[in-house]
């Protein structure tokens, strides 16, 4: 019976360590540069409880207790500047069409990530959506620009966060920004629920980026160093026998030495 109850565990362990990242879109878009600047729109926060410059900080937090984290992707977020933006971006629609986003190309990103509040109810189907995003330039398979619109209309549920879960939530978003989609793997980061719950990225998360954005590596020799080998410690028990030997050797020659010296 014990041997089934540690295969099952063993198959459900493989289960929750299923890896299973999506990207938003079919093409794997992504972003041309390793370095990525996100920005934020001035004056557009009226509801959410924060001004733009705390929005910053809490970008810059994002960016480095997350994404600037996964060691095996070469991607690279940084906290940007506060700039002025049209004023469409506080009150246009993010998408011409919500089923498959046609990106409204009044509001096309020119480089980077700019973040936004935005209080067209259009954009968000209840004041529970916390935010809206979109790779919203693009070339080719290259995202030149991305759209994240925080829900700023009265109401909203941003405001109700801690800073904590708002960094979260603003890692979240930038996830969507350089090409990812949710992940099915609760213990994610792109999870689509329970964002506000994280402080860290999971394994999904990384395994994502890093298919996204792999680090490059030079060819490198690949070596394996054994541990522990027995015929070493052989080895060693061998050597201290023989010291040990010589030991007793030089007493027995040191005594005889005393024995004949003449005492004082
Ligand atoms: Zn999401």
């Amino acid at each position: 019976m014990r041997p089934i109850i540690y295969l099952s565990l063993g198959f459900l362990l493989q289960l929750t360590r299923a890896q299973a990242f999506t990207l938003n879109n079919s093409a794997a878009i992504v972003f041309a540069h390793d370095e990525v600047s996100v920005n934020i729109a001035s004056n557009n926060c009226s509801n959410i409880g924060i001004d733009e410059t705390e929005l910053l900080s809490i970008v810059a937090d994002a960016v480095d207790s997350y994404w600037n984290k996964s060691p095996t992707s070469r991607l690279k977020l940084r906290a940007g500047i506060v700039s002025s933006q049209l004023a469409a971006f506080k009150t246009g629609l993010i998408c011409n069409a919500n089923t498959s986003c046609d990106p409204n190309p009044t509001l096309a990103v020119s480089s980077g990530v700019l973040i936004t509040c935005n209080n067209n109810s259009s954009n968000f189907s209840s004041n529970a959506v916390l935010a809206v995003t979109v790779p919203n330039n693009i070339s080719g398979n290259t995202i030149l620009g991305s759209l994240i619109m925080i829900n700023d209309q009265v109401g909203n549920v941003f405001i109700s966060k801690s800073r904590a879960e708002k960094v979260s939530i603003i890692a979240h978003e930038l996830g969507h920004t350089f090409g990812l989609g949710h992940s099915p793997v609760s213990d994610s980061l792109m999870y689509y629920s329970t964002v506000s719950m994280r402080k860290s990225l999971g394994a999904d998360d990384i395994d994502g980026i890093t298919y996204l954005y792999p680090k490059q590596q030079p060819v490198t020799c690949g070596t394996i160093t054994e541990k522990n080998n027995p015929n070493s410690w052989l080895g060693l028990l061998i050597g201290i026998g023989f010291i040990s030997l010589l030991a007793g050797l030089f007493d027995k020659i040191q005594l005889r030495y005393l024995k004949l010296r003449p005492r004082v």
